[in-house]
């Protein structure tokens, strides 16, 4: 199965991908995740989107759409993929189809704005692979490291009060249309995000067991 997340920034695509991922045994593709690897690792990629992730923006289309061509063409796509954070514009969903890639599902998750900032305030992140965590919602086993690789538990820059306004603006404005998009052909799902992680999966869960 091809099943894209979508929702705001905060709204738990990311912890609901990696469920998924587990349980039908599909990757995960995370643009956000791939760009902070490039970042960490200074390449050319990563030294091109560091400007556009400060500030809260968009990368280029052009800079993702090349990601995601690259990476759909790996070897364990073939079964099925979970797309986290992509198509985060109508451009990028107009390039996936012109791929000739098929989607199955598209789950939104919805979260209200007023609670995203919360929830992106206490989001902390491993340091060393990535892994995203809550502090109320969703603690590791021991404060500050991660459970799967024991690296440190850190603050996003992008998650800092000022720039998350920014991405939730850039969200209404560039991501929120591709509901109509995905609508019109039939592939919408809606999950509202609930407060606890497992109560969200089981929505998700049940929509694409269906
Ligand atoms: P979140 O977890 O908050 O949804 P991500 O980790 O997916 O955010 O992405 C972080 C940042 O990486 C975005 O704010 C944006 O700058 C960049 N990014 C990730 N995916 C895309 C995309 N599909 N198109 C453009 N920029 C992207
Ligand atoms: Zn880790």
């Amino acid at each position: 199965m091809n099943i894209i997340f979508l929702g705001a920034p905060g709204a738990g695509k990311g912890t609901q991908s990696e469920i998924v991922s587990e349980k039908f045994a599909i990757p995960t593709i995370s643009t956000g995740n791939i760009i902070r690897a490039a970042l960490k690792n200074e390449t050319a990629m990563g030294l091109k989107a560091r400007s556009y992730i400060e500030a809260g923006d968009l990368v280029p289309d052009d800079v993702v759409i090349g990601i995601i061509q690259e990476r759909l063409a790996e070897d364990d796509c073939k079964n099925g993929f979970i797309l986290d954070g992509f198509p985060r514009t109508i451009p990028q969903a107009e390039a996936l189809d012109a791929m000739g890639i098929r989607i199955d599902k598209v789950i939104d998750i919805e979260v209200p704005d007023e609670k995203i900032a919360q929830r992106l305030s206490g989001r902390r992140v491993c340091r060393n692979c990535g892994n995203s965590y809550h502090i109320e919602y969703k603690k590791p086993a021991s404060e500050g490291i991660c459970d799967a690789c024991g690296g440190d538990l850190v603050q996003r820059a992008d998650d800092a009060p000022e720039t998350v306004l920014e991405r939730l603006s850039v969200y209404h404005e560039k991501t929120e249309p591709l509901k109509a998009y995905y609508e019109k052909k039939n592939r919408l799902f809606t999950v509202q995000g609930q407060e606890r992680v497992e109560d969200t999966t089981a929505l998700t869960l049940k929509l694409l067991e269906e």
